[in-house]
C-alpha cells in the first residue's frame, strides 16, 4: 500500500502511466515501445509465462516491426524455423500459394510461439516495463477493477 496525499494507493502499479492488460504480442510490443520512451508501464497477464498458442506463422512483413522494437538480434538467436512461403485457403477450396522469394523483407518464420512471446515480454522487462501475473478487468465505466 502507498499513500499519496490523502489518497491510499492499493498497489504501486497505480503509479504507472499505462497499464497493459494482456502480455501477448500486441501487449508486449506496446509495452516495449512505451518503456523505451520513458513511460512507466505495467503488463498484466493471467498466465505466469507464455504457453502454447495457435498462430505460428510470422510473415516477412513483421520483420521491420521486430527491428523497430529492437529485438531482431534476440529473435535470430532463438532458432525459429525459416519459412519460404505459405499456402492458405480462405473461405474456398482453392489453396492460394505465396512465395516469399518476392518479398522485400525476405523470408517468414515458423515460430515457437511461447518462446517468441517470452522474448517480447523479456524485452519489455529489459526496457523497464513491469510484468505481473494477474488477471485484470475493467468495470462498466471502463476503469480498471480494484
Ligand atoms: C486459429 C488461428 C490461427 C492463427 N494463425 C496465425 C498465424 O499463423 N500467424 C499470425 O501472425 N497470426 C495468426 N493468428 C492471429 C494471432 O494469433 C493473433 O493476431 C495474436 O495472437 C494477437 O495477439 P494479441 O497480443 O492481440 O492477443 P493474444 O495473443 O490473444 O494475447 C492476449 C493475452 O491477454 C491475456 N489476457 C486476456 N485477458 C486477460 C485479463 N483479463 N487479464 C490479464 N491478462 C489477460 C491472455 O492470457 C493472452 O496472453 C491466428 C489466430 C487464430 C485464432
Amino acid at each position: 500500500m502507498q499513500r499519496i496525499g490523502s489518497e491510499v494507493i492499493a498497489d504501486s502499479y497505480m503509479l504507472q502511466d499505462v497499464v497493459v492488460i494482456g502480455g501477448g504480442p500486441a501487449g508486449a510490443a506496446t509495452a516495449i515501445c512505451l518503456a523505451q520512451r520513458g513511460v512507466r508501464v505495467t503488463i498484466f497477464d493471467i498466465r505466469s509465462r507464455p504457453t502454447w498458442k495457435i498462430g505460428e506463422t510470422l510473415a516477412p512483413s513483421a520483420w521491420p516491426l521486430l527491428r523497430a522494437l529492437g529485438v531482431e538480434n534476440r529473435f535470430m538467436q532463438e532458432g525459429h524455423l525459416r519459412s519460404y512461403g505459405s499456402c492458405s485457403a480462405w473461405g474456398e477450396a482453392r489453396i492460394a500459394e505465396k512465395d516469399f522469394i518476392y518479398h522485400p523483407d525476405g523470408c517468414g518464420w515458423q515460430l515457437d510461439r511461447a518462446r517468441f512471446e517470452l522474448l517480447l515480454l523479456r524485452a519489455a522487462g529489459d526496457a523497464g516495463a513491469r510484468v505481473r501475473t494477474e488477471r485484470r478487468d475493467r468495470d462498466d465505466t471502463g476503469r480498471l477493477r480494484q
